[in-house]
Parts: C-alpha cells; sequence; structure tokens
C-alpha cells in the first residue's frame, strides 16, 4: 500500500496597507510555503487566517480593526500582524478570541505564531530540513534555502507535482539574507534546496548587481564562494553531480566552504538508476570522487540510498555494495523502498519482497557502519576543529566540519562545561566508534 502523505494546513490572509505591508506579507507567506503551508484564496478553507494590518491613519485602523473582526467572523481562528500590532492591547480587548498579535516586520514571530497554532506534520518525503530543526528563533546554525521545487522526475518522487519546477531565489536576496544571518550570530550555513547543482538555472544564471559593489552569476559555484566569504562554516547539501560540481571542490580547498558534499545518490547500479530516472547518472563518479579527494583531501561525502528499489536484483544490490567498497563514503543513510502515494515508481513492476528489502537494508547498514568506523578510527589522534551544539554539565556536544546537524555523526567532548553552543573549538580526538567521535577541547575561538 503506498505511503498516504499528510495534508498541509492552508492559510488565509488578509493584506492591508501600503506596499511595504505587502511585501511583509509576501515574505510571510513565502516562508510558510517553504515550512509546508498550502495557501487559502477564502475563509472558509483557512485552518488559520493572517490579518496583516495597517495603522498609518485612523481610517486605516479603523479599516484593520473591521478586517479582524470580519476574520473571526467568518473564521475564528485569526494572528493578526503589521503596523497595528503596536496596539496589542486595543486589538485584545475588542477581539478576545484573536491567537496572537505580532507587530510590523517581526516576521520570525508572526510565521512562529503560525506554526504554534496549526503545526505542519512532519514528513520524510517532503521535508529538506530535520524534524526537530523546525525552530524559527536565530541560532548558531541556519538553514539558507536557494530555490524551491525541481526539474527532475525521479520515479519515486512526488516533489516536482506538489512544489512545481524549479524557481531560484536570486543570488542577491541569498547573500542578504545569509548576512543577516551571520551579523545574528549564525556561525554555519547549510544551503538546502531539492537540487542545489541546478542552482540559477531557471535564472539563466544571470548577474545580479552586489551591495557593494561588483556582481554575482546566479550559479552554485559564484553563490557558494560569495557565501564563503561571510566567515561562517558554508555546508551544501541536495548536490548531485553534474560536471560543475568539480569547481566547487577548489572552494574546500580554499576553506570558504566546508569539505562536505551530501550528494543523494540512491543506489549505483545502472540499471535501477535508469529505472529512477534520477539525475546526473553518469558511470565516471567513482572517478571523480577521487579526483575530488585529490584537490580537497578532507572531503566528507555523505549520501542517502534506496534498496529493494522495483526490479532491483541480487547483481543490481551487489553491485551497490562494491561500488561502496570503492567510493569510501563518509556517511551514509539507508532506506527500504517504500512507495510514495502520486509516484511513477509505484507502476514498476517486479516488486521486491519485504523479507528481501530487509536484508539487503541489513546488509547495506552493516557495510556502510564498518567503512563509518574505520574512517572514524583514522581520526584518532587527529586534532579538529569543532562546532559546538549542545553543553551539558561537564560535557558538550558538537560537530566537526565532516558533520552536518541532525543526519551526521557528532563529536563528545569531556571538561567542556566552560563552552558555549556555537564555540568552534579545536578538539584533539582521543576516541571513535562507528558514528561519533570523543575528544577534549584544545582551545576556544570562533574563527577557527
Ligand atoms: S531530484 Fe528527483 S528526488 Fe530530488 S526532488 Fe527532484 S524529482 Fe525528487
Amino acid at each position: 500500500m503506498a505511503t498516504q502523505l499528510p495534508s498541509p494546513p492552508k492559510v488565509g490572509m488578509v493584506s492591508l496597507g501600503c506596499p511595504k505591508n505587502l511585501v511583509d506579507s509576501e515574505r510571510i507567506l513565502t516562508k510558510l510555503r517553504s515550512d509546508g503551508y498550502a495557501m487559502s484564496a477564502d475563509y472558509a478553507g483557512a485552518d488559520i487566517v493572517l490579518v496583516n494590518t495597517c495603522g498609518f491613519l485612523d481610517s486605516a485602523k479603523e479599516e484593520s480593526l473591521e478586517a479582524i473582526g470580519e476574520a473571526i467572523a467568518e473564521n475564528g481562528r485569526v494572528i493578526v500582524t503589521g503596523c497595528m500590532g503596536k496596539e496589542a492591547e486595543l486589538i485584545r480587548e475588542r477581539f478576545p478570541d484573536v491567537l496572537a498579535v505580532t507587530g510590523a516586520h517581526q516576521y520570525e514571530q508572526v510565521v512562529g505564531a503560525v506554526h504554534d497554532a496549526a503545526p505542519v506534520t512532519p514528513s520524510a518525503y517532503l521535508d529538506l530540513v530535520p524534524e526537530r530543526d523546525l525552530k524559527l528563533t536565530p541560532r548558531h546554525y541556519s538553514y539558507l534555502k536557494i530555490s524551491e521545487g525541481c526539474n527532475h522526475r525521479c520515479s519515486f518522487c512526488i516533489i516536482p507535482s506538489l512544489r512545481g519546477d524549479l524557481v531560484s531565489r536570486r543570488p542577491d536576496a541569498i547573500l542578504r539574507e545569509a548576512e543577516k544571518l551571520v551579523a545574528a550570530g549564525t556561525k554555519e550555513l547549510l544551503v538546502i534546496s531539492q537540487d542545489t547543482s541546478a542552482y540559477g538555472v531557471d535564472l539563466r544564471h544571470a548577474s545580479y548587481p552586489l551591495k557593494g559593489g561588483g556582481e554575482v552569476r546566479a550559479h552554485m559555484t559564484d553563490l557558494s564562494r560569495e557565501l564563503g566569504k561571510l566567515g561562517a562554516w558554508v555546508r551544501l547539501h541536495y548536490v548531485y553531480p553534474y560536471p560543475h560540481v568539480d569547481q566547487v571542490i577548489p572552494l574546500m580547498a580554499e576553506g570558504l566552504v566546508l569539505p562536505y558534499l551530501d550528494i543523494p545518490f540512491q543506489h549505483a547500479s545502472p540499471a535501477v538508476l535508469k529505472r529512477m530516472k534520477r539525475p546526473a547518472n553518469e558511470a565516471k563518479v567513482l572517478e571523480r570522487i577521487k579526483g575530488w579527494r585529490a584537490i580537497a583531501p578532507d572531503i566528507a561525502i555523505r549520501s542517502t540510498f534506496v534498496v529493494g528499489f522495483p526490479g532491483e536484483t541480487e547483481e543490481d544490490f551487489q553491485y551497490l555494495l562494491d561500488w561502496l567498497d570503492e567510493a569510501q563514503l563518509d556517511r551514509v543513510g539507508a532506506f527500504r523502498f517504500e512507495p510514495v502515494e502520486g509516484a511513477a515508481a509505484n507502476a514498476l513492476s517486479n516488486p521486491v519482497h519485504e523479507e528481501v528489502k530487509e536484508e539487503r537494508y541489513q546488509r547495506i547498514m552493516e557495510k556502510t557502519a564498518a567503512i563509518s568506523a574505520a574512517k572514524l578510527q583514522a581520526k584518532v589522534g587527529k586534532t579538529l576543529d569543532v562546532i559546538i551544539d549542545l553543553v551539558d554539565g561537564d560535557g558538550a556536544t558538537g560537530r566537526s566540519k565532516a558533520d552536518a546537524p541532525e543526519i551526521d555523526g557528532e563529536v563528545h567532548l569531556r571538561d567542556a562545561g566552560h563552552l558555549q553552543p556555537g564555540d568552534i573549538v579545536q578538539v584533539a580526538i582521543e576516541d571513535a566508534d562507528d558514528h561519533d567521535l570523543f575528544g577534549v577541547a584544545l582551545s576556544s575561538s570562533n574563527d577557527a
């Protein structure tokens, strides 16, 4: 049976006032859309209604209050934002049922209030960001979404039918957001999208003016270089190995971008990749990985694989295991194939029996745990830069440049009660297990 996807909560918006307010409304809706909300054109279909108010003149205030009253009467679940947010007491007095009142340009607060009032059910099939990470408060690492949608049509995926074709954000807008995040304390930028390598294709890789002069091209390499100049760690996720990815590797060697690539290979067997309709599915990937390691020897490559895809034979699976032996990937996540409602792969012939899927899953996990353990063991005795995520009593937990939050391993530090989340410290690695490292901090610096 195909996995049913949760239906997204719907948000209605009443936007009043000047063009600035309209831009705020657009930003709020864009953020909500990328967080998985759908929009409703009427009160009846909305799970929540946002009223973005104007309080410039008395007549505008009156119009705003009328709009709030109408939304309460028609829907009942209302969040107020915008200029009238200054008059929260007046609003609450007139409309005690209003769920939240936030002020103008407090867009994180209003988005947070929507999340509280109508939470999105997380879905591993749709979300780029791990479930626990859907926080909106500033912190030392931030996800930076560079595009939405996807031009590919992988047979197991329904993202393009839900989110449409690739729409890239302007590089200057991404850089402005990144600058603000870094100014607010972000030490690590996690670049996400459905297909980071395709960034800017829809913009025809045009150039856009930069605030301080010069230009930036809407292209993964150029954007990565500019992000790297901001001084935070820059980590690239969802990269498909198109030929131009080779141009990003020197930026890793230069220290502008973290020596880390998250490439969702999903399989290695050409026959399975063909049935999956995967992009950048070319035979020379192993050679290219060797080339990347020659330029950036510390590069960590993480990937995910699906086992038990329809038609996957024992030979295909063995091909994948042999390929992994060669590729020596640093981090691997594996999934048993599951049909998702609406995916083309559901119609493919020769489904793999559940027991076979399970057996293959255990085999791939065993193989990748052994590779990971050996790779981590080789780090014992080395000194690594580690970003601290959590300080708990005398200990702390952080991540090396090879570890993305939530999905990769951790570095556990002893005698680290003096550290703060967001510190970047040098750590002497003393021990390792299959997935994590253990060590002690040597120094504390924010620009390690
Ligand atoms: S590249 Fe494939 S798996 Fe990824 S979002 Fe696009 S269609 Fe889905």
